[in-house]
């Protein structure tokens, strides 16, 4: 699966990443809003169809990519393509989603607790 890695300066702390754990920081909203490329196309981050930004669906996604979470921005072609992105790590929210003020992501509580889950296993 090939994702466009939202926050690309790698001089950027991670702090500064949306949906960070420690701030939370909110995600861009998506929905009349889609981020744009280089280009009038661009692939579908599942199946790698060539779509167009009309057909596009974006939504964010945090995953987990090598030793680092990140927040990830999919271009989807069709619902089978979003049925088929990973689940998104443990502890951010757990569902592909559009950004926006009204996102409700974990709150601190429910991110210790689910650390304290983690570090059992
Ligand atoms: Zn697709």
């Amino acid at each position: 699966m090939k994702v466009c890695i939202a926050q690309k300066d790698s001089r950027v702390s991670t702090r500064a990443l949306f949906g960070n754990y420690k701030n939370r920081m909110g995600f861009p909203l998506l929905t009349h809003n889609p981020v744009r490329y280089f280009g009038e196309t661009l692939k579908c981050s599942v199946c790698n169809s060539e779509i167009t930004y009309e057909q596009t669906n974006q939504l964010w996604i945090t995953l987990r990519i090598a030793t680092d979470t990140l927040p990830l921005l999919a271009n989807l072609c069709s619902k089978e393509c979003e049925g088929r992105l990973p689940q998104p790590e443990i502890g951010y929210v757990q569902f592909p989603h559009k950004g926006g003020a009204d996102l409700k992501q974990p709150t601190n509580k429910e991110w210790d607790e689910l650390m304290r889950q983690q570090y059992k296993k």
